[in-house]
């Protein structure tokens, strides 16, 4: 459109610079011609006076042709020849004027020009005619008249102006052409602009996929098409697991490269009429053309799960992302866009849930779960504006002295309407929504403030084991909070654990150890919780800078009749031991699991069996008995 513009634009251009080339070329022409007329006039003037003095006519205008090759004939009143450049033709009628212009001129003293006929010169000779006067000035009636062929003069003056007009010509020329070479240029370089334009507006830049506008045309388009045909279009909402931490770690020219192989991987696994779309982050959505069974759509599904999750080579270092995939299919799950994309997003959510690297279709039941999960989203947000919250201690016990030696700080939800809430519940939605690094927060706060609180009461220092939650230990601002926490309670570095997970050391393996580190530099200590249900390998966690590793209570509970957990039990406590770590055991409620445990060496025990977690006051009510009355618990 544009460029039609632009090239009309430059073909109106290269005409009007040429017709205005022969305009200028024309009115030079013209004035060339004027010139010559003037001159012409002047010239048969003087020999109208000329001979009218010498009373020589024919000598007079032989000399002039002889001297200036100007071909000069007189005339009578009657148009008879009295003198003429070609003698012989004196004493004969003009009669070379067509339209009788020197009779005319005769008879009112006007000049004239007019183009003389004749056999020598068919191209026609230019003719100047003025009056003769008797006396040669202008007195009276004329008595005959001098007619002068000024051709001679016009090709004079001509060839003067010759090399201005070919300069003039060639100028415009040269200029009209340019011009419209360069508009054509300039229309066709916008016309490729347009083109990237329209490119960026419908394509994501980094993969070169389509984009979310591109996929919503293409989507609408083929439902328009798919006219409610069982499983004409299928829509598998693709989204990477834990992108966040690869981006983190690696940092993002590392992302960018990633999302773009899989870009390419995803695309390898279409059939020609599949299409895929970048919808910004890591999410990415195919359009399934014409699968109308679960079974192609599963395998199409596990062929793309299987591309994404090969290993990657970025700065000489191999690492592997999965994804997880959700599936809503026409017409069942949605009959338009909206709806077939929330769906396929709920059911990619439940894929997540399930554990990841894996794909889920949609059903109705997740609907309901999700509607479910967006209110119990909605309350936890009151409860934090509300502050439904408070923490509980659950003691810890030192399986030699049978002592309370410590504490963990466990958080509660009381809420008016839901009552008490689960933190296996809560955390979860916590992490999700971000919410968990300025809870997380006020529970060490507080913690501290709780553990400075006993020591006032004129309790033995206890320690205080914190919990933290992944997203907490991204958070860029953790060490100087605890360092601020530290320095404003007053609390003993020593005195506080702080408890993360496996799968955080894992995750984030290079920054968790400077992190780590860093925390440790504080005084604090630093425990891995749960252990044994991550990936890691004991011979592992020599690379982290940890004092204490929890066993997860799923090896406890069955406990000490279950072989296998018992060989897992033993192996940890002496492994443990041997990297001089502090083994605690999570989850003892009965007495032979702690005599099984004491007998393996376990240092700490924690679990119902001792006690649950309690409000500060009993914490303080048990460690006061302690000291008092020297009661022992284990
Ligand atoms: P965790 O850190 O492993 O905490 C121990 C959990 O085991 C607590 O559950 C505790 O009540 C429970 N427990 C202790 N002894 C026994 C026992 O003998 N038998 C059984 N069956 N369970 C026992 P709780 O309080 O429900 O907390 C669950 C998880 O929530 C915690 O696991 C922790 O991961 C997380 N959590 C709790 N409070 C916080 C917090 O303030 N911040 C963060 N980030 N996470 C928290
Ligand atoms: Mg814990
Ligand atoms: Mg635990």
């Amino acid at each position: 459109m544009v460029r039609r513009r632009i090239q009309a634009a430059t073909l109106a251009a290269f005409v009007f610079m040429l017709v205005y080339t022969c305009s200028v070329i024309y009115v030079q022409l013209q004035s060339i011609e004027r010139g010559a007329q003037t001159e012409a006039r002047n010239l048969a003037r003087a020999v109208a006076y000329g001979t009218a003095l010498t009373g020589d006519p024919q000598g007079y205008v032989q000399g002039l042709d002889e001297l200036y090759k100007r071909d000069i004939v007189i005339v009578d009143t009657r148009k008879k020849g009295l003198a003429d450049a070609d003698p012989d033709e004196v004493g004969m009628t003009y009669d070379h004027d067509s339209g009788n212009e020197v009779g005319l001129t005769i008879l009112d003293g006007k000049a004239r020009t007019f183009v003389e006929q004749n056999e020598r010169h068919p191209e026609g000779l230019t003719q100047m005619v003025v009056p003769a006067f008797s006396q040669g000035m202008a007195v009276g009636a004329p008595t005959g008249a001098v007619i002068l062929e000024y051709t001679g003069i016009r090709q004079e003056l001509l060839d003067a102006a010759l090399a201005h007009i070919y300069l003039v010509g060639v100028a415009g020329v040269l200029c009209a052409l340019a011009t419209i070479i360069l508009g054509f240029q300039l229309g066709n370089a916008v016309k490729a602009s347009a083109q990237k334009i329209h490119h960026l507006a419908f394509h994501d830049e980094l993969t070169g996929l389509s984009n979310r506008a591109m996929f919503s045309t293409s989507l609408n388009e083929g439902l328009k098409g798919a006219n409610g045909l069982p499983g004409a279009i299928a829509v598998l909402f693709i989204d990477l697991d834990r992108f966040k931490n690869i981006n983190d770690t690696l940092g993002h020219a590392a992302g960018d490269l990633l999302l773009k192989e899989v870009a390419v991987r995803i695309t390898s696994c279409l059939h020609s009429g599949d299409s895929v779309a970048r919808l910004g982050g890591d999410e990415f959505v195919v359009i399934a053309h014409g699968r109308s069974d679960a079974d192609s759509l599963s395998q199409l599904a596990k062929k793309v799960l299987a591309a994404v999750a090969q290993p990657f080579n970025t700065h000489g270092q191999e690492f592997r992302v999965t994804a997880s995939i959700g599936i809503a299919v026409y017409p069942e799950d949605g009959e338009d866009e909206q709806m077939l994309m929330r769906n396929a997003d709920i059911a990619m959510y439940q894929a997540k849930q399930d554990g990841k690297n894996g794909f889920a279709f949609y059903s109705a039941e997740m609907n309901q779960h999700s509607v479910e999960r967006l209110a119990f989203e909605s309350s936890f947000r009151h409860a934090v504006d509300r502050m439904y919250f408070h923490i509980h201690y659950q003691p810890k016990i030192d399986s030699r002295t049978g002592r309370i030696d410590g504490v963990e700080a466990l958080l509660r939800w009381d809420d008016p309407d839901l009552g008490s809430v689960s933190p296996v519940k809560f955390i979860p939605v916590a992490e999700e929504t971000g919410l968990i690094v300025p809870l997380g927060r006020w529970v060490l706060r507080s913690a501290c403030e709780q553990q400075v609180a006993w020591v006032k009461q004129g309790l033995h220092p206890i320690s205080m084991a914190v919990n933290l939650s992944p997203r907490q230990f991204a958070d860029e601002g953790l060490l100087e909070d605890v360092r601020s926490i530290l320095a404003t309670t007053g609390m003993a570095p020593g005195c506080l654990e702080l408890e993360i997970t496996e799968s955080m050391l894992i995750q984030e393996a290079g920054r968790a150890v400077e992190l780590l580190e860093a925390l440790r530099g504080l005084g604090i200590r630093l425990a891995v919780d749960d252990f044994g249900t991550g990936y890691s390998s004991l011979s592992n966690l020599k690379r982290f800078p940890v004092d204490t590793i929890k066993v997860d209570r799923s090896f406890i509970r069955e406990l000490p009749d279950n072989s296998e957990d018992r060989a897992i039990t033993e192996a940890i406590i002496a492994m443990g031991r041997s990297l001089s770590l502090n083994v605690v055991a999570e989850g003892v409620e009965t007495r032979e699991q702690a005599t099984f445990l004491r007998e393996h060496g376990c240092d700490q025990f924690q679990g119902f069996y001792f006690s649950k977690a309690v409000p500060a006051a009993e914490i303080y009510n048990l460690l006061e008995d302690q000291e008092v009355r020297g009661i022992k618990f284990g």
